[in-house]
């Protein structure tokens, strides 16, 4: 009795998922990372989480969770193979508060109205600029750990809420790094530019991809060193900071996007150097 109970239990570990993730809690604005343990009749193909799809890759996957997502527990999906059979298991998770600053801004109304050009164009850099993110790359272009495209004080975090009249009208997409007209900015890691150019809000932007869904973005830019389709390597010289688009003054502002959704760029950094990239 106690051999055949022995027996199933051995049975279903074989069969069970094995994983470890980073947190089973994830802040809103947050990435996690969840890695399965090498089965050689396995294959893991994606998760599902709150109606996105992230694919694993080298058993892996980082799981993204929008700003906008509420606080609750959810349930990741996993999607695999075993033996070539389709299998899906549940996984428990739950998106906490990431606790950001709000910024409240009283308004008569919008006092930026902007043209009927401009609302066309940045419309349409919006739509450009979501395809280049929702494109995920097979190949994987990190070797090492990120580097920060400059080193300067940081004078704007991630994530801070933009509230007009009480509601909630948009958030901080980046981290903000003081730098006057003109110093140099690096690439954060290496991967391939996908977008060079001068758009309305976000001004000479550069986005590069870092493969399997990575991308880095460096906005208000004022001049450019690289050209769309050019791999570059970590630390190389992309341009000049700037204050082009809709600033107020010159700064970086530097982004990150994963599978998709924009995160907050340090905390995925951090997040890969530490459990992923080597020096
Ligand atoms: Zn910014």
């Amino acid at each position: 009795m106690r051999l055949l109970f022995l027996i199933l239990v051995l049975i279903q570990s074989l069969f069970a998922l094995n994983y470890e993730i980073s947190s089973n809690k994830i802040a809103n604005g947050k990435t996690a990372l969840l890695q399965f343990k090498h089965n050689i009749n396995r294959a893991y193909e994606n998760v599902e989480l709150l109606g996105w799809k992230f694919k694993v890759f080298d058993n892996r996957v980082l799981l993204p969770i929008s700003y906008y997502a509420k606080p609750k527990k959810v349930v990741a999906i996993v999607h695999y193979r075993d033996y070539g059979k389709e299998k899906t298991q549940t996984i428990n998770l739950e998106v906490i508060d990431g606790g950001y600053a709000k910024e409240k801004i009283q308004v008569q109304k919008s006092k930026v109205q902007l043209s009927k050009k401009d609302k066309k164009r940045a419309a349409k850099e919006y739509k450009e600029a979501n395809e280049i993110y929702t494109t995920i790359s097979e190949k994987n272009y990190l070797k090492s750990k990120f580097i920060m495209p400059l080193h300067s004080k940081i004078t704007s975090l991630f994530g801070k809420a933009r509230v007009y009249n009480n509601t909630l009208k948009g958030y901080h997409s980046g981290t903000d790094f003081r730098a006057k007209v003109g110093t140099p900015l690096v690439a954060t890691n290496d991967g391939v530019v996908v977008l060079v150019k001068d758009r309305f809000y976000s001004g000479g932007s550069v986005i590069i991809d870092h493969g399997q869904g990575v991308y880095s973005c460096y906005y208000h830019m004022s001049k450019f060193d690289v050209r769309v389709g050019e791999h570059v390597k970590k630390n190389q010289r992309i341009g000049l900071s700037g204050v082009s688009g809709r600033v107020t003054g010159p700064h970086l502002h530097f982004s990150a996007r994963v599978g998709g959704i924009q995160v907050d760029p340090l905390q995925l950094i951090d997040l890969l150097n530490k459990n992923i990239l080597k020096d």
